[in-house]
């Protein structure tokens, strides 16, 4: 069932969301060559704690994990797409790493991610991450009212495909509000005027994943979290949670 948010509902979600970005931006803030993934997590970690949120990511076990979710932040690096889990991996220059974050504040859940390159950055890496920056921007514009989600899966999608990239399979926003996934699903790539319409209230966590290598399979790591691309090209990932009103998309996951 969709959940249609009170403009009441919608400052809560506010309030989650900028504890997400916030987060997020210590965490960025943070990574340079020689420190860990699990430094970042606790970086992360502590902000939520600030704040008097929770995480919505601590010991999520949706029903394809093995393993409740260990951590607060998903730690992707260089060819890991999405989910990966924070260890003692130091980062080294050139690494290009993807951070996902969620808080869940007053009963309300944020959702958001980016992507950012570690010391001297690989060209094709800052071109990948803009491009997935891009997509995520053409998702947003797209999420108005009288809309639907295939207008807003198609204008990532169009994005990825020209630059050449690819978008994992099976991977995708989703709606948001008391709980981190809700109906309906937001895929990367999809038919223009198709699926479900846009609407007031309506909160939609959009997430272009694009792939260097082009390829739209991906590979899961023997931890059954970890979603790696199976050329071994980079990839990177930017979200944000976004409301639909009627005076047009509203990020509710900026600083
Ligand atoms: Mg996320
Ligand atoms: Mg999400």
């Amino acid at each position: 069932m969709v959940e249609f948010k009170s403009e009441a509902s919608l400052a809560s979600m506010r309030e989650a969301g900028r504890v997400v970005a916030t987060a997020l931006a210590e965490v960025e803030r943070a990574a340079a060559v020689g420190v860990s993934l699990l430094e970042l997590d606790r970086v992360a970690h502590e902000v939520l704690r600030a704040a008097g949120a929770s995480s919505p990511f601590l010991g999520y076990r949706p029903s394809f994990a093995p393993v409740p979710f260990p951590a607060v932040i998903c730690a992707s690096v260089n060819d890991v797409v999405v989910h990966g889990i924070p260890d003692g991996y130091r980062l080294r220059d050139g690494d290009l790493v993807s951070i996902d974050c969620g808080a869940v504040l007053d009963g309300w859940a944020g959702d958001a991610a980016v992507s950012f390159t570690i010391g001297t950055a690989r060209p094709e890496d800052s071109e990948l991450i803009a491009a997935t920056r891009r997509a995520l921007e053409a998702g947003i514009a797209a999420a108005v009212v009288g809309n639907r989600i295939g207008d807003v899966a198609h204008a990532i999608g169009s994005v990825a495909r020209e630059a050449g990239y690819g978008l994992p399979e099976g991977f995708g926003g989703h709606g948001i509000g008391r709980r981190m996934h809700e109906e309906p699903d937001v895929p990367n790539e999809g038919r223009p005027g198709r699926g479900f319409p846009l609407k007031p209230g309506l909160v939609l966590a959009i997430e272009p994943m694009l792939t260097a290598g082009g390829k739209d399979e991906h590979a899961t790591d023997p931890d059954g979290w970890t979603i790696r691309t199976v050329d071994g090209s980079r990839a990177a990932h930017v979200e944000h949670t976004v409301a639909i009103t009627e005076a047009g998309p509203r990020i509710l996951t900026l600083p």
